[in-house]
């Protein structure tokens, strides 16, 4: 693989999954998700999952061996190769060095690392109006998006500064319509 990784960053409710779709349509290359993944297994019933149902169903991280595993097959599969987009991946600070040393061993050097920053009453405000409108997420409640909040900021948001020591992160306002933000992606993106 040569092409270029885009590692999308942003708390649960700054539209990063919306973006992901379109900055990943735009450069023509895969769109990973993680949870789109397993929340997939879990409603096939796979192994997968089974090991994964209660992490996703209380909003809490499934543990980093499982998640590495499950990326490091999918981005040896031909379609990344030309790079692809990652929702949601890496999400501790484990997983982002396990990631480093999956890109070095694929010799992948082109890695850029966008961070969208909306403000938290921001965010909790938006996963309610997702909760009501009915997303069919069992974690789109407001006590779970709360959950995901704090585990976000604990366990996540610790990345932006890694990334930044590495010279690889741009924040980007997450405030504003899908088009605006879209763009402020786009303009960003090399
Ligand atoms: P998401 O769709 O990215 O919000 O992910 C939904 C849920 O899947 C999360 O709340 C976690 O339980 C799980 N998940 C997704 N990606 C990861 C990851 N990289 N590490 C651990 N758990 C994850």
């Amino acid at each position: 693989m040569s092409g270029k990784i885009i590692i999308l960053l942003g708390p649960p409710g700054a539209g990063k999954g919306t973006q992901a779709i379109k900055v990943s349509q735009g450069l023509n290359i895969p769109h990973i998700s993680t949870g789109e993944i397993m929340r997939q297994a879990v409603s096939e019933e796979s192994e997968l999952g089974k090991k994964v149902k209660s992490y996703l169903d209380s909003g809490t991280l499934v543990p980093d061996a499982l998640v590495v595993d499950l990326i490091k097959d999918r981005l040896n599969r031909s379609d990344c190769e030309k790079g692809c987009l990652l929702d949601g991946f890496p999400r501790t600070l484990e997983q982002a060095r396990q990631l480093d040393a999956l890109l070095s061993e694929m010799a992948i050097t082109d890695i850029q690392v966008l961070d969208l920053v909306v403000p938290d009453d921001v965010l909790v405000e938006r996963i309610k109006k997702r909760g009501e409108s009915g997303s069919g997420r069992s974690d789109d409640n407001v006590e779970m998006a709360k959950k995901r909040l704090a585990v976000y900021r604990e366990q996540t948001a610790p990345l932006a500064g890694y990334y930044r020591q590495k010279g690889l992160l741009k924040e980007i306002n997450g405030l504003g319509t899908i088009e605006e933000v879209n763009h402020r992606i786009v303009a960003e993106i090399r």
